[in-house]
């Protein structure tokens, strides 16, 4: 199933999502239906609040990253409750887009190492420390769940000038290749 994309305006984008239930036997299937929407939507990445459901879940396809990062071929995965455990190396900027908010792009600082605990969709766990754009993607799906959005860690100044744009997201005014809508 493909879900539409809950964009900025959302409150639901803002609150700190619930554990997801281990034993929950639909668990697999909504793990599969978050990477099939991330993948007709052009993400590297999706969280579950960003089809809807409060739950601590993000996925995570690199690939199309490839043709600028070759480590990023192949780095596809899902975290279920996953925790940043650690966070270090140098902070550097890239920029950073997301699927709730559709045309904008801004330079975001982040640690250059994570350390993360999760389980897979085959309720795995696993402690693995990631760097470099894997550990971007991984602290911008995890501030998902936190209720957190990468233009909350952009300059000030930088926020100001966002604003017009924020506030037609937020009125539905976008024009997203790929189904939107705002949840309440
Ligand atoms: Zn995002």
């Amino acid at each position: 199933m493909i879900y539409p994309i809950v964009i900025y305006g959302s409150p639901l984008l803002r609150k700190v999502s619930k554990e997801a239930d281990l034993k929950d036997p639909g668990l697999k299937q909504l793990v599969f239906d978050m990477f099939e929407t991330m993948y007709v939507s052009d993400g590297v990445g999706l969280a579950a609040p960003q089809i809807g459901k409060s739950l601590r879940i993000f996925v995570i396809d690199g690939s199309e990253m490839a043709k600028d990062d070759p480590s990023l071929l192949g780095f596809k995965k899902a975290f279920i409750n996953p925790k940043i455990v650690e966070t270090t190396g140098e902070k550097w900027a890239f920029s950073e887009g997301c699927l709730s908010l559709p045309t904008i792009r801004e330079d975001v600082e982040r640690f250059s190492h994570a350390r993360v605990q999760y389980y897979d969709e085959n309720l795995e766990y696993h402690d693995e420390t990631y760097e470099g754009v894997k550990a971007r993607i991984i602290q911008h799906e995890y501030d998902h769940l936190e209720g957190i959005l990468f233009i909350d860690r952009v300059a000030p100044l930088r926020k100001k000038m966002l604003k017009g744009k924020l506030n037609d997201i937020a009125k539905g005014k976008i024009n997203a290749a790929y189904k939107t809508k705002i949840m309440r």
